[in-house]
């Protein structure tokens, strides 16, 4: 059973990561994000307290997220293990979700935390373009991630622009908080013997992945 938490700051490959290791071990990627996103399109009541905290930028109340999350992760595609996204995102949610884990009789699990030096992530946003069409995503920087033909899609062949939210201020405020938010939960895992600590500043994404699959058949 692979029950694996992805961290990673912004721009630090994790949905890429998250894509191979998928297919790999045949588990479900759970982006809580999705998760929530998914439950708002249904008019239910959890669907409309969820609605209001989205979109005033809030994080929705661990009540909710817990027991949406309870649900995801014991369905029947999830048997074999699963990679969590965007949760726990905080101490709190790391610590009901060990709860969690001890009720459903599941074991610890592996926490993935990819490392990015500031830098590096800052001039990955800035080199990100997507489509004005399709909204797919391209790196100018990554190799695997570039379009075959510049500034065209690759899929519908429209222009290919860059994110009008992608400038070097917001990426600042978004890196800083990100790693303001996860410090205590890296260092909870940590002191779990769980944390393992992936540097993806200098290598490309197949490298990574070999990183990730080692840990994993650990
Ligand atoms: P994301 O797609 O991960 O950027 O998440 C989008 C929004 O979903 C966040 O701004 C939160 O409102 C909510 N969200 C996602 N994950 C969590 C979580 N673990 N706890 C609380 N709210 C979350």
């Amino acid at each position: 059973m692979k029950n694996i938490i992805f961290i990673a700051p912004p721009a630090a490959g994790k949905g890429t990561q998250a894509k191979l290791v998928s297919t790999e071990y045949n588990i479900p990627h759970i982006s809580t994000g999705d998760l929530l996103r998914e439950e708002m399109t249904k008019e239910s009541e959890i669907g409309l307290s969820i609605k209001k905290d989205m979109e005033s930028g809030n994080l929705v109340s661990d009540e909710v997220i817990t027991t949406l999350l309870k649900n995801r992760i014991t369905s029947s595609d999830c048997k074999n293990g699963f990679i969590l996204d965007g949760y726990p995102r905080n101490l709190a949610q790391a610590k009901k979700y060990n709860e969690l884990l001890n009720e459903l009789n599941l074991d610890k699990g592996i926490v993935i935390f990819f490392d990015i030096d500031k830098e590096v992530a800052l001039k990955r946003t800035l080199s990100r373009i997507i489509c004005s069409n399709c909204g797919s995503s391209y790196n100018l920087l990554v190799e695997d991630l570039k379009p075959q033909k510049e500034n065209i899609c690759d899929r519908c062949n429209s222009e290919l622009k860059t994110r009008t939210d992608d400038t070097e201020e917001v990426f600042i405020h978004r890196f800083d908080t990100y790693l303001n938010s996860t410090k205590d939960l890296i260092e909870y895992y940590e002191n779990l013997g769980l944390l393992h600590k992936v540097d993806v500043s200098t290598k490309d994404a197949k490298t990574i992945f070999e990183e990730v699959k080692e840990i994993l058949n650990d």
